[in-house]
């Protein structure tokens, strides 16, 4: 028999996490012309999914956003014809070649971004973001220098390399109540009057500020009535009845919350209507008797204050579970409730299973995800975030498309 350990991929629960978000972007912004469209954002293989499950399964999705691009190519293998968003933009000169012949739009975030299409030879003009820091102070050009950067790419448009410019921003504290309101009016007021689409919010924004976010983006253009060359890629603009308030055409890029975590502290993935769609199951490999005072795997981590039955299950850290996960992290054995005790060692794990007289060897263990503990249960027991467990299960786990 093959050591029992398996990663569950449900397709399906990314599908209805994808139109869970889209019915709170719908609810959000009723009263406005245009739903914003969705980039789904499969960074990092999909945050663990596998980039040709979440092609298929997000082929709702607007567009596809990600970095790496030889993600971006496997997505277009894999059939997609929509948008593709680089989120961090290209990285030397022959990545404009991947942007072209595969219709990949990239972020320019530096100046040497700008200096390489300046200098690149196009067959036909890409479609590209421009990005803006509104204060995290990792990628994009500073509000002072962005109408600069705007005005060097449409020279690069004008002699016929771009097809259109977007905006774009990231927030750094969209999982706070007021985090993005300063970077928020910053970005309005930066891009204010330039014509291009707009994209600004993560999983974070969308689920907590949706109403915020499309009431302060400001309109922009209202010139250009949304011909491909402001949609931001290869879709065309929906045909709008009146100027309202969202002329441009706006995007959002949600991220984790299609893999059914969630961003928000205070409000658990069930609560906002998520499913999870990647589930860490095993099996129990051994059961034993401790004995009071005795200890449980490495350095005796664990003491046992009285008898106890200890189930040992097939996973551990050089399988992507944490090692950092303390005594009393939850886990579903047999389908109850149990809690972890003593070190999480390489291949290995032991769960406290005192109260399950009848757990035995080769009963299922739900590590996280669907009937276990959520992912982000586990992360914020191991003091870390469902982001990193995600993507961190190593390749050795084999996985189970469902
Ligand atoms: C990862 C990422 C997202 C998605 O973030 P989530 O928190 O997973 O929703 C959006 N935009 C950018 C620029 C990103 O890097």
């Amino acid at each position: 028999m093959t050591r029992p350990i398996r990663l569950l991929i449900n397709p399906a629960a990314m599908t209805h996490n994808l139109g869970r978000v889209r019915d709170l972007l719908r609810q959000a912004t009723s009263d406005f012309p245009a739903t914003p469209r969705v980039w789904a954002v499969i960074k990092a293989d999909a945050y663990g999914h596998g980039i040709e499950t979440a092609v298929r399964a997000f082929v709702e999705a607007d567009g596809l956003a990600m970095l790496d691009f030889e993600e971006a190519v496997r997505s277009r293998k894999a059939g997609w014809t929509k948008p593709i968003l680089m989120l961090e933009g290209v990285f030397e000169p022959d990545d404009l070649q991947t942007c072209e012949r595969y219709d990949l739009c990239p972020v320019v975030h530096e100046q040497s971004q700008i200096d390489m299409i300046g200098a690149y030879r196009f067959g036909r003009p890409i479609h590209v973001y421009l990005k803006l820091d509104t204060g995290m102070h990792r990628l994009g050009f500073a509000p002072e220098q962005y109408r600069q950067a705007f005005d060097a790419l449409c020279s690069l448009q004008s002699a016929g390399k771009l097809a259109s410019i977007g905006h774009m921003t990231h927030f750094a504290c969209a999982d706070e109540p007021d985090g993005i309101d300063v970077p928020l009016a910053v970005f309005n007021g930066t891009v204010h009057g330039l014509p291009g689409s707009r994209c600004v919010a993560n999983s974070a924004a969308v689920l907590a500020h949706t109403r915020k976010i499309v009431d302060g983006i400001d309109s922009g253009v209202g010139t250009r009535e949304g011909g491909a060359e402001d949609a931001g890629c290869m879709v065309s603009a929906p045909s709008r009845p009146s100027a309202g308030p969202v002329s441009a055409v706006h995007w959002v890029r949600p991220g984790i919350c299609l893999y059914g975590a969630s961003p928000l502290v205070d409000r658990p993935a069930n609560q906002l209507g998520l499913q999870a769609s990647m589930t860490l199951v095993s099996r129990v490999l051994s059961v034993r008797m401790v004995r009071s005072g005795d200890g449980i795997g490495y350095s005796y981590l664990y003491r046992a204050r009285q008898d106890m039955r200890v189930a040992v299950v097939a996973c551990g850290y050089a399988d992507g579970y944490p090692r950092h996960a303390p005594s009393g992290t939850p886990v579903v054995v047999n389908g109850q409730r149990a809690t972890l005790a003593g070190r999480v060692s390489m291949d290995m794990l032991t769960v406290d299973v005192s109260h399950l007289p009848r757990v035995n060897v080769g009963d299922e263990v739900i590590l996280w995800g669907e009937g276990g503990p959520s992912i982000d249960e586990v992360a914020q027991a191991s003091e870390t975030i469902g982001y990193e467990l995600l993507t961190a299960v190593t390749p050795r786990v084999p996985r189970v498309l469902l």
